[in-house]
């Protein structure tokens, strides 16, 4: 028993053979990794970096919310103001490019392949903030979603989207030339003429139960 242990002490004294040589080929070679910040560094084609946000192609439809593993994206909803605002935390980033992935409009944000020297000593520095006009319940306030996605799901659909009262009705405010116009505010209740305004989906389905029934 003695003997074994006294082995077991002499192998992990001294190392074996491979790693010697392992040690002594890494002594005389370059490094693998990069210089910086020495030297600045140059990455990959497809390196992952910094997810950057496309100002003009977010319609801000929070899908990247819903697919962030570390939840470096959040979203809150003001209906009193009528704005949606998300905020991207790159100091909980992972650089997964999962956001980048599922972009409903494919260029919402893109991880940058040379933006990656984004350490920061105060935390707040690495967080930035977006806001969305959202499209609210004229019945009930509710969230509908915000101007530009509906916008988007539009031109998505073309005349498919006209099938969809919603659809139709926030196409119908960007092409009247005065919002007063478009604007019919709910009165005594939900009717079937509310069919016609900007109501969620909750509350179609109520009118459209009514007019069932
Ligand atoms: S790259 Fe991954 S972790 Fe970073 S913001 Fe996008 S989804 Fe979140
Ligand atoms: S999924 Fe794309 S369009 Fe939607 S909020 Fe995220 S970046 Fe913007």
């Amino acid at each position: 028993m003695k003997r074994k242990k006294l082995i077991i002490r002499n192998k992990m004294k001294y190392p074996k053979l491979r790693e010697l040589k392992e040690a002594v080929i890494s002594l005389v070679t370059p490094a693998y990794t990069s210089p910086f910040p020495a030297r600045e560094h140059i990455p990959e084609e497809r390196f992952r970096g910094k997810p950057v946000v496309n100002e003009k192609k977010c319609v801000g439809c929070v899908t990247c919310t819903n697919v962030c593993p570390p939840n470096a994206i959040t979203v809150s909803d003001d209906a009193h103001t009528g704005i949606r605002t998300i905020v991207r935390d790159y100091g909980k980033c992972i650089f997964c490019g999962q956001c980048e992935t599922f972009c409903i409009t494919g260029e919402g944000v893109k991880l940058s392949n040379t933006l990656y020297d984004i350490a920061v000593f105060d935390r707040s520095n690495s967080v930035e903030t977006q806001t969305r006009e959202l499209v609210l319940c004229s019945h009930c306030n509710a969230v509908i979603s915000t101007k530009e996605h509906i916008h988007f799901l539009c031109e998505k659909l073309g005349p498919k989207g006209y099938s969809s009262t919603l659809a139709l009705n926030i196409l119908n405010q960007t092409m009247v030339p005065s919002s007063e116009d478009a604007d019919v505010p709910v009165q005594d209740g939900l009717k079937r003429k509310d069919m016609f305004n900007t109501i969620c989906p909750n509350c179609q389905r109520s009118v459209q139960v009514k007019m069932l029934l």
